[in-house]
């Protein structure tokens, strides 16, 4: 019988990132020593005492279904490292635990937006965010930054975008793909554009606890409280705690919106699994040294990338404040001989350095900047070291061959 899908699906594009990883998985098989640099996650594994708290979870029978939302626990754990790490509490009735942060975005995709609806996401952005509004019926309306300006959404871009039928905005700082963080200063200006606007603003700060140099990240709900009735914070342990597979990730919302998510949730995966919010529990009340040291390593791994991406000749790359990801400008190796043809696109550049480097890229296409590659440096300085020369040495051969 033929398969006739829904026809929500026709606008929506699978996960390049995810592809991108099946494919340097698929040539690892072979044997072949791959540098992933394509997908976003830690290379170390979650906290000892995490991972401890997980164990005894299972011991002392947490295999039940909990609350939709969370166990109570685990929300108060939420609300107090928000205070601790961002400087604002939020309350237990304002929190939905999810199945990673993705799964929070999903449902309030589900919640939120319908057919007539826009939905501001500037470029270049995480690949569900457009997706996820697309599969709810709704319109991703996706504005332009420019690297020259840091990749940042200026005031007048962002009012510019703003109509009637503008639902949310969408911000993500520190910023997946660009690495870009904004500063308070910024995000105010941004924020000030909105309180004369009636929408809502979703602030993903998945990667708020990576920032380097010595920058401080200030949450939307902290720059703004009076805007906190139309604000939905994104968050979770993936990236903070190597804590990607576990599944765990939260919306900070306004009460009756969280109810919303309740039934949305209920209706679909339930709660998130017990014995991952417990370790969660674990993670957000551990002890504080382990952001320094992770935050630490990350801004070293930054340094150790930006500077090989800019030894290898026809890349160049903005430092990024934030997350771990360089997304460098490849757009100088186009005409470069890759098996007898010329490379012509972001995409190329990525097969090219999967093929002929063994490293694992997105290219930038995939997040709406299209003559980019997204490298994550996840990795260690040695991988990431190794990985870059062996691009350096691709390219150098891709020119002279
Ligand atoms: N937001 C951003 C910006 C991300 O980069 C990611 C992970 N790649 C997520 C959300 C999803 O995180 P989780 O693994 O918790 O679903």
């Amino acid at each position: 019988m033929p398969v006739h899908l829904a026809s929500r699906l026709s606008a929506v594009v699978p996960s390049v990132t995810l592809a991108m990883n099946a494919r340097a998985l698929e040539i690892k098989s072979r044997g072949v020593d791959v540098f992933a640099f394509g997908v976003g996650e830690p290379d170390f594994e979650p906290p000892e005492h995490v991972r401890e708290a997980a164990k005894k979870a299972i011991d002392a029978g947490c295999s039940k279904y909990t609350t939709v939302t969370g166990i109570a626990p685990l929300k108060e754990a939420i609300c107090d490292a928000t205070e601790r790490m961002r400087g604002w509490k939020p309350k237990p009735e304002n929190v939905c635990v999810s199945v990673g942060a993705k799964h929070a975005l999903f449902n309030l995709a589900l919640a939120l937006y319908e057919p007539g609806d826009e939905v501001v996401i500037p470029k270049p952005y995480w690949v569900s965010y457009p997706e996820q509004v697309r599969i709810v019926g709704a319109t991703p309306v996706l504005v332009d930054t420019r690297e020259d300006q840091g990749w940042k959404l200026s005031p007048a871009a962002l009012k510019a975008a703003l109509t009637p039928k503008t639902k949310a905005v969408i911000l993500c700082t520190p910023s997946n793909p660009s690495g870009i963080a904004y500063t308070e200063a910024e995000a105010a200006a941004l924020i000030e554009v909105l309180r004369k606007h009636s929408c809502w603003l979703v602030v993903d700060e998945i990667y708020a606890e990576l920032v380097y140099d010595g920058l401080r990240y200030v949450s939307a709900a902290k720059i703004a409280p009076d805007l906190r009735d139309r604000l939905v914070v994104i968050d979770g342990v993936s990236k903070t705690f190597a804590m990607t597979g576990w599944r765990i990730g939260w919306a900070l919302a306004p009460a009756p919106l969280v109810k919303a998510l309740d039934v949305v949730q209920g209706q679909s995966t339930t709660n998130a699994t017990a014995v991952a919010q417990h370790a969660a529990v674990a993670a957000l009340k551990g002890p504080m040294g382990d952001f320094a040291r992770i935050r630490s390593t990350f801004e070293k791994r930054r340094d150790v990338m930006i500077e090989g991406l800019r030894s290898v000749p026809g890349i160049q790359c903005r430092k990024p404040e934030g997350a771990f990801y360089a997304f460098a400008d490849c757009r100088g190796l186009y005409g470069l001989d890759w098996n007898g043809k010329a490379i012509a696109s972001d995409e190329d550049v990525a097969f090219f350095l999967l093929d002929k480097a063994h490293v694992a890229a997105v290219p930038g296409g995939a997040f709406g900047a299209p003559g980019y590659v997204r490298f994550s440096y996840a990795a260690s300085e040695e991988r990431l070291k190794a990985g870059v020369e062996a691009m350096r040495r691709a390219v150098e051969a891709a020119k002279t061959g």
